[in-house]
């Protein structure tokens, strides 16, 4: 039986970045995962994510983003790779919008500049748009593509012979975690499951707290290649009302303008990636798109699925829902991650810094909004 210190369930980019952290502090980390990059599958794949400096989920997230920020910079540098591909943000929504309002407040909170244009300045600078006179428009620096394919083939390619490429399952015991893949049997002092959508089925007392939601992506071939190319066409979020926001990449891959809604689709399970995004799934996109972002509507030229996995709110203390669990599972020597939600990705370097310390460091707390403690069950 092998033995190693730390075992990552998961290896997308929340166990990459914990099981990259470790072997940099010299932890002897073993990593497990079935599928590796170019997947389809796993919540992490695909080419790109959004990364927004200032969120407008919770302020708590700005000094997140920062740190992470920082680690994505370090890979950049050592990998000589593009990992982040600055681009602005626009964030745009009917008058009054929260989304809108909230990330203003993150931006001018962190000493910006007042992010604020009317939808007259938005649509002469960015000629791909047509908003409406009265929506309210902010464009935030610090935004960028964030790479993600790229970074999947650094972090798998970095770890090297300590990824194990099989499904594991795990047993708790009080000294440690036995790992049991098809062929292999391990004993890791402790375990951190990064599952992604998979983490209610390995924990069924978590599955109530978690949502796996089916999200449609589309590709369209701009009306008006010129005005969202790279440059032109800043990262979109349109806040077009209650369970209506849809976001958008200029066309940086000569594959269309990606679009996507960020409210949440229909309630799946973790091995529910078919059937491919249909026509039906995407016209609300494309809608969207010929109303708001003309320059950018047109056919579907490509699709895809990827699977939301979000929590439900907290209720031992005010918490709209959708926060993050990084926590030690109580009573075991197990970490748990769920940062799956629609804006996990931009985090992946700071949350693998706490898991990587939760499994290492016994005086080490994650942040009090990402423990489970928030939930009377775990209090
Ligand atoms: C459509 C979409 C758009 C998004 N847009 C953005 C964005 O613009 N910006 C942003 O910041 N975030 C975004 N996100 C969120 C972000 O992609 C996720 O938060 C992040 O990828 C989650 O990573 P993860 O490692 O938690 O999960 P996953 O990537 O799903 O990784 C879980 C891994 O666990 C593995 N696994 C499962 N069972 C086992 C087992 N028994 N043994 C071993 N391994 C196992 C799986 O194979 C998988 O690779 C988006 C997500 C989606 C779906």
């Amino acid at each position: 039986m092998r033995k190693c210190e730390v075992a990552v369930l998961g290896l997308g980019l929340m166990g990459g970045a914990a099981l990259g952290a470790l072997l940099d502090a010299g932890v002897d980390a073993l990593g497990f995962d079935p599928i590796g990059p170019g997947s389809d599958r796993g919540s992490s794949h695909g080419s790109c994510r959004i990364f927004r400096r200032f969120n407008f989920e919770n302020p708590n997230y700005t000094s997140l983003s920062d740190e992470a920020h920082a680690g994505w910079i370090r890979l950049q540098s050592e990998s000589g790779q593009t990992i982040l591909t600055e681009a602005p943000v626009l964030e745009a929504g009917r008058p009054g919008s929260a989304m809108v309002a909230s990330s203003r407040a993150a931006a001018i909170a962190k000493g910006r500049p007042d992010p604020m244009l009317t939808a007259a300045q938005a649509n002469r600078e960015f000629p791909a748009f047509s908003l409406p006179d009265d929506w309210d428009v902010v464009v935030q620096d610090g935004g960028a593509i964030l790479h993600t394919g790229v970074v999947m083939t650094l972090m798998r390619a970095r770890a090297r012979d300590r990824v194990i490429p099989e499904r594991a399952s795990f047993t708790p015991h009080h000294d440690g975690v036995s790992i049991r893949t098809d062929t292999e049997e391990f004993f890791a002092e402790r375990a951190i499951l990064a599952l992604g959508p998979w983490l209610g089925r390995a924990l069924p007392q978590l599955a109530a707290l978690l949502k796996v939601t089916r999200q449609a992506v589309g590709w369209f071939a701009p009306s008006s290649p010129e005005s969202v190319s790279l440059g032109r066409l800043p990262i979109f979020i349109l806040d077009r009302g209650p369970d209506d926001t849809v976001y958008g990449f200029p066309d940086f891959e000569q594959r269309g303008v990606k679009a996507a809604p960020h409210n949440h689709g229909p309630v799946v399970g973790p091995d529910d990636w078919g059937p491919q995004a249909s026509d039906g799934e995407l016209r609300p996109i494309g809608e969207a798109l010929a109303a708001l972002v003309p320059g950018a509507a047109g056919p579907i030229i490509d699709r895809d699925v990827c699977l939301y996995t979000n929590t439900a709110p907290a209720d031992r203390r005010p918490d709209a829902g959708e926060e993050f669990i990084i926590d030690r599972w109580p009573e075991s020597r197990l970490i748990v991650c769920s940062a799956c939600s629609g804006h996990g990705a931009k985090f992946a370097p700071a949350i693998g810094q706490r898991l990587a310390r939760l499994a290492t460091d016994p005086s080490y707390q994650a942040e009090p909004f990402f423990q489970l403690s928030r939930y009377s069950r775990f209090a």
